[in-house]
């Protein structure tokens, strides 16, 4: 293909699938044709999965792209995108791949499309190492509604890893008139809340997680909530912190592994959010590297705890395809960092 793609390293910084999904997120909004080499050659299993593959297969179902090395296990990608289009779209990952990270690639996209669309996406909507359809659901989607980019989305079946079968569907509107993002403090804390969900595992295995973050955080009885899904949507079980303060809501999750209590489970995700609540940040570490992108649209800013190799990864990829972005980071006290952006002057 032409000397006009953007050249980018899927080994650069931490190397993993993000690189990509990013790439094709603003591929589809600037029109620019991208090659990546060496995708995900910072993880075990290089290359392109089935989730990274839908990412790619959707991106261009959006925008009739020409696309080269879209095969499995593929390091190396060429796309050239057309011009987005609104539908009803339908795409299956037909593993546990994750249902939310082939979303996040296509929302950007859809926000910028003539007219409404629907999403129905099937795979994983519970994974480890990636947003459960509740975090979108009560963290990440109602901060973006907030500066003009709307999208509703209903969980329609769960689906955990290694079994997959879940599915979600969500409506997108255009955005019109952006504002920008402004997030500086995350105010008083209005609700606390855990919850277990469990499938095809014994009810136990959510009690005794439930009892421990009650006990390591204080949270009262009336913030459990013990949930039990129908047992051919398991074996999956997972353990969800929902902190909600006047400016936004943070989720924080794990999951239940084999070989792994459930105090332990309990101990690691009341450890993330004791660190949150002690923290002056109003943005937690997985939100604010999923953030980057609606903020490089909006502008504005944000202050969240010292940005991980994921965000610094993603703000690389941003950087690349916007130049003329003034897109960074500032450390403002003890672990304390904001994130800007503001649109060429
Ligand atoms: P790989 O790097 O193996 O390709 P991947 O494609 O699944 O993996 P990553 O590049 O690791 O993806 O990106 C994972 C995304 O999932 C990040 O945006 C991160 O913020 C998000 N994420 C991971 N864990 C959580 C969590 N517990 N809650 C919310 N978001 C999460």
């Amino acid at each position: 293909m032409s000397s006009d793609f953007l050249l980018i390293d899927g080994a650069a910084g931490e190397g993993g699938g993000q690189i990509l999904r990013s790439a094709l997120s603003l591929s589809m909004l600037s029109g620019r044709a991208f090659r990546i080499e060496r995708i995900r050659a910072g993880r075990e299993r290089p290359g392109l999965l089935r989730q990274h593959l839908t990412a790619v297969q959707a991106a261009a179902d959006l925008c009739a792209a020409e696309v080269e090395g879209a095969q499995a296990g593929s390091q190396t990608l060429a796309f050239r995108p057309g011009p987005i289009r609104a539908g009803d779209w339908h795409w299956s990952i037909g593993t546990a791949g994750s249902c939310t990270l082939v979303l996040q690639t296509v929302l950007p996209a859809l926000w910028h499309a003539p007219a409404p669309s629907r999403v129905r996406i099937e795979g994983g909507t519970h994974n480890p190492a990636a947003p459960p359809a509740d975090f979108l659901q009560r963290a990440w989607l109602p901060l973006l509604a907030g500066i003009g980019l709307h999208a509703d989305l209903r969980l329609l079946r769960h689906g955990f890893y290694p079994a997959g079968g879940g599915a979600i569907e969500v409506t997108v509107t255009p955005a019109a008139t952006l504002t920008p993002l402004r997030l500086e403090q995350r105010g008083t804390l209005r609700s606390t809340g855990a919850e277990a969900l469990f499938a095809a595992l014994p009810a136990g295995i959510a009690e005794r997680e439930l009892a421990e973050v009650a006990r390591r955080l204080g949270w009262p009885a009336e913030s459990l909530k013990l949930r039990g899904l129908p047992a051919e949507r398991g074996p999956g079980n997972a353990l969800l912190l929902t902190l909600e303060h006047e400016a936004l809501t943070e989720v924080f999750t794990a999951y239940g592994e084999r070989g792994v209590s459930a105090e332990t489970v309990a101990r690691r995700v009341s450890n993330t959010a004791a660190r949150y609540l002690a923290s002056r940040a109003a943005v937690g570490p997985y939100l604010a590297d999923q953030l980057l992108l609606p903020l490089a649209l909006a502008g504005g800013h944000f202050t969240t705890v010292e940005p991980s190799a994921h965000t610094r990864s993603n703000l690389d990829v941003i950087r690349q395809f916007l130049p003329d972005l003034r897109i960074g980071f500032d450390e403002i006290g003890p672990d304390l960092w904001r994130i800007h952006a503001a649109p060429p002057a």
